[in-house]
């Protein structure tokens, strides 16, 4: 998503030559849906390709938090005041229609050119001008030199290995102890039970919660499809090494998960086939000592990966390729120590806001995981008033809270870019 956008924003800047360089074979997609925050789409919209993805994601309107065992409605939140306070809705969509919405607008573009079936191997330089070797699938590796390089490559990002060992630093991959089933079925397969269909139907996000565990599900593609992502204690991948990710998963396993779950849930989850469950691992890693390196900068999950219960892992990397590519548009020179320059100035107007919401998604999961216990005494209680119209307004899943949303979608990244350059350039400088 990152690289996508990052791609896209340059070539809106101007710049005349960006190849993107991509290890799949093409865009495709991971079967999964993903929200679609206002502070994702105000960019999205500057890029001019929200009114497209727009037309195929569902409009949140309402959220039910429900307690997993019981379907019991903990909270009721009326969501559509969004759209009205941040100019832009809040949505929920399929990932091919983000991404496909994103490559659609990049290929109008002479400037950008996509290179697939393409492994990044190895950083061979970091100044004065960045060198990479390629791999590619069907032909003979070859190397590339660039002005700058942006390594939107994820998670499990080569190029933050690489960039950590050239400054002799260290930032552990941090087992979160928690696994992900990616869900989607069909309206179809929905449509005989009348209490499955209101869900497909809806405009809702639900959580179910309980104990270190939850599930959080809503319609996609125009409501043809309902998409379900839970959060599980990691058991799978506990003794794999670090660099495994995603598995095929067990439709057995995955019932015994939730098996304390409401009717409802077991009767959505029974309808997964057999071959198609897939269970992700969540990994993070400790805060990088730098995000960039002479004419390098790692953006998105490379070096701040989020966990997904704020959903905002995806938003934070398309607010760092707006960011970056305001930041290089103004910035004066292509010498090499101008862009490097730029890169900390990158940096330096995205660590705060990145970091913040790295902690605030990890809090908000263990507010939804909580055992018995004071703080989930506590909790319930907030949820009852909340229930009653006696709340304060605070809502316990952070996603839901307003005041949590007012930092996350008021923050107008272009704006912060344009507004904060001069300053935290001469910073930059000294
Ligand atoms: C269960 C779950 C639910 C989530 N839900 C949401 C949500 O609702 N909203 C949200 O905003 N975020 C969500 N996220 C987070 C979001 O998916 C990620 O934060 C986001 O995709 C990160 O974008 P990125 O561009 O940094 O990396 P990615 O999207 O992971 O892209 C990395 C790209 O680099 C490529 N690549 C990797 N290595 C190489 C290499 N060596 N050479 C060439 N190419 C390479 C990969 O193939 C991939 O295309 C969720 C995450 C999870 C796990």
């Amino acid at each position: 998503m990152g690289g996508l956008t990052a791609a896209l924003a340059f070539a809106r800047q101007g710049f005349a030559h960006i190849d993107v360089y991509e290890l799949a074979s093409n865009l495709g997609f991971v079967g999964a849906g993903i929200q679609l925050a206002p502070n994702m789409a105000r960019i999205l919209d500057q890029l001019g390709c929200w009114e497209e993805i727009e037309r195929e994601a569902v409009d949140v309107q309402e959220t039910s938090i429900r307690q997993g065992s019981s379907d019991e409605e903990l909270a009721h939140v009326d969501l559509r005041y969004i759209r009205r306070d941040y100019d832009k809705p809040h949505m929920v969509g399929h990932r091919s229609t983000l991404a496909g919405g994103i490559y659609k607008a990049c290929q109008r573009y002479a400037a950008i050119k996509f290179h697939f079936a393409t492994a990044l191997e190895d950083v061979l330089a970091w100044s004065p001008r960045p060198k990479l070797r390629f791999a590619p699938r069907n032909a003979a590796r070859f190397d590339v030199e660039a002005d700058v390089v942006l390594a939107a490559d994820g998670v499990k990002s080569i190029t933050r290995t690489r960039m950590l060992s050239a400054l002799d630093a260290s930032a552990d991959i941090v087992d979160t102890g928690q696994a992900a089933y990616r869900i989607m079925l069909s309206r179809d397969v929905m449509a005989a039970d009348a209490s499955l269909l209101e869900l497909v139907d809806s405009n809702a996000v639900t959580r179910w919660i309980g104990e270190k565990r939850h599930i959080i599900a809503y319609p996609v593609s125009g409501g043809q499809i309902y998409n379900l992502s839970t959060i599980q204690p990691d058991t799978h991948f506990a003794a794999a090494p670090s660099i495994t990710y995603t598995t095929r998963g067990s439709k057995t396993d995955m019932l015994a998960v939730f098996a304390d779950f409401c009717p409802r849930v077991q009767r959505m989850l029974n309808l997964v086939k057999e071959d198609e469950v897939c269970e992700w691992k969540l990994r993070v890693h400790a805060p990088l000592p730098a995000w960039s390196h002479g004419g390098v900068a790692l953006m998105g999950d490379a070096c701040h990966p989020t966990l997904p219960h704020l959903n905002q892992g995806a938003a934070q990397a398309i607010e760092d390729a707006a960011c970056l590519a305001v930041v290089l548009a103004k910035t004066p020179s292509s010498a090499p120590e101008d862009l490097a320059r730029a890169l900390r100035v990158y940096e330096k107007l995205r660590r705060a806001r990145a970091t913040e919401l790295v902690e605030l998604a990890a809090a908000s999961g263990r507010a939804l995981h909580l055992g018995e216990g004071a703080a989930k005494e506590e909790r319930d209680r907030k949820f009852r008033a909340l229930k009653e119209g006696r709340g304060d307004g605070g809502v316990p899943d952070k996603w839901a809270d307003r005041a949590t949303q007012e930092g996350i979608y008021r923050h107008d990244v272009v704006a912060v870019a344009e507004g904060e350059f001069e300053r935290v350039w001469a910073e930059c400088g000294a």
